[in-house]
């Protein structure tokens, strides 16, 4: 039986960014991904923001920098001009890949085509002792101290170990990749109402020239009847705005995937197990984006099992990774789920006079508010009444 210090399951950025550093801290690493490749699959539309991901190493030459935040309702329409670019539409492809180079750099072992599908507990004290990998090598058992499960939303291992229970909350998205023949580089454009997404919102990322993603993502089960890929077939075929002004669209790629709205997960540690990631619902809800957590948190899961393995490796002994996500974000993610579940009622009519208060935004304060930075958000400059003493609350919360 190969024999490793820290196994980790799902080679998405969460287990890509844990791998880098587990084996930059001297573990011996094992990543196993069930797919033929490092974002073979794209379940993402990959927009996060740049000075998070300057900070793991992911450059220009892997994204789109985005200056202009555009919104559309039905009968509204807010554009919010940057001086600069803050947000950004990543290569998911090439982005992810480079964090792959960077793990086996570092000195962690990928395995690509390997699907976890058990997990091996010792017979003395039924602990986490290793996973059964099916790998092109054959049927292969690992042994470990410790398992990093960051298999996203399907949370392989800790369902496996039935620990977790299934997202009850989440959102389910489709996206083409485009080509377009006239497209504004600098802009990513929401659009909210019942005719883009019932329960949800559309969208237009730019990616690079004459290329974008145009996406619809709905909530269940708030939105149970509505196909996400329907709808989007629907706003392309109907030309509906900012359609209409794009000419000639031409999907290349069709994307589609899950990610969970429940809010965080209860505990995020257990002895010889961490989760990170989506498998941790390590999640903004306010637009359900995770990349910059799951790198952030993959970092730190990678970080505090390498120096637990001194130790343990139980469940107190990963305290600093529970607590660092716990005191940072919990609370922020809890509100913005409040915030979240307040939209998914929303009438067209209501997102027409949602639309109206972001024109009174300044960017920095839109940024804010969509990275669910509420404690930093000043409420007065709102002036719609029931959102402001909405906003006002959560500014209390935080204050
Ligand atoms: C439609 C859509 C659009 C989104 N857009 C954005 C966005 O614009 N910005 C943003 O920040 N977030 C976005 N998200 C969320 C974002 O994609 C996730 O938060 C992020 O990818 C989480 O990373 P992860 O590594 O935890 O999981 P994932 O990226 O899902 O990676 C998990 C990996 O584990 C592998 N795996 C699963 N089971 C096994 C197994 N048994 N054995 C081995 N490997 C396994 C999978 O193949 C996968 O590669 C979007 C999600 C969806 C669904």
């Amino acid at each position: 039986m190969a024999s490793y210090d820290i196994a980790i399951a799902g080679g998405g950025p969460a287990g890509l960014s844990a791998a880098y550093a587990a084996a930059q801290a001297g573990a011996k690493v094992i990543l196993l991904e069930k797919e033929d490749s490092i974002a073979h699959s794209i379940r993402t539309s990959g927009v996060t923001w740049i000075d998070e991901i300057e900070k793991f190493g992911i450059h220009s030459d892997h994204y789109n920098p985005i200056r202009n935040y555009s919104f559309l309702s039905k009968s509204n329409q807010a554009l919010i001009r940057g001086v600069s670019p803050k947000a950004c539409v990543l290569n998911v492809r090439t982005a992810f890949q480079h964090l792959a180079m960077k793990a086996a750099e570092a000195g962690s072992e990928i395995m690509v085509r390997s699907k976890v599908t058990d997990v091996i507990r010792s017979s003395s004290d039924g602990r986490i002792a290793g996973l059964k990998v099916k790998t092109p090598k054959g049927e292969l058992e690992i042994s470990c101290k410790v398992v990093i499960d960051a298999t996203g939303f399907i949370s392989y291992i800790a369902r496996r170990l039935g620990i977790v229970s299934e997202w009850k909350s989440y959102g389910v998205g489709a996206e083409y990749e485009c080509y377009c023949e006239n497209l504004d580089l600098e802009s990513w454009v929401l659009m909210v109402g019942t005719e883009y997404s019932d329960g949800g919102y559309a969208w237009v990322f730019p990616v690079s020239n004459n290329r974008a993603r145009i996406g619809v993502g709905v909530a269940r089960p708030y939105c149970s009847t509505t196909n996400p890929l329907q709808k989007l077939n629907y706003i392309i075929d109907k030309r509906l705005r900012p359609i209409d002004e794009m000419g000639k669209i031409q999907p290349i790629e069709l994307h589609y995937g899950y990610v969970p709205n429940d809010g965080p997960r209860t505990s995020i540690t257990y002895d010889g197990l961490l989760l990170v990631g989506d498998s941790a619902g390590q999640v903004n809800p306010l637009v359900l984006e995770g990349i910059r957590f799951a790198m952030e948190y993959g970092r730190l899961a990678g970080k505090i099992a390498a120096k637990c393995l001194q130790l343990n490796s139980c469940k107190d002994d990963f305290r600093e990774y529970d607590r660092a996500w716990k005191e940072t974000n919990h609370g922020k993610m809890l509100s913005g789920l409040k915030v979240q579940r307040r939209w998914l009622r929303m009438s067209d009519n209501e997102w027409d006079r949602e639309i109206e208060i972001l024109k009174g935004m300044s960017v920095e304060e839109f940024l804010d508010f969509i990275k669910a930075e509420f404690y930093r958000f000043n409420p007065d400059l709102i002036p719609f009444a029931g959102l402001w003493k909405y906003y006002r609350k959560l500014k209390n919360a935080f204050s």
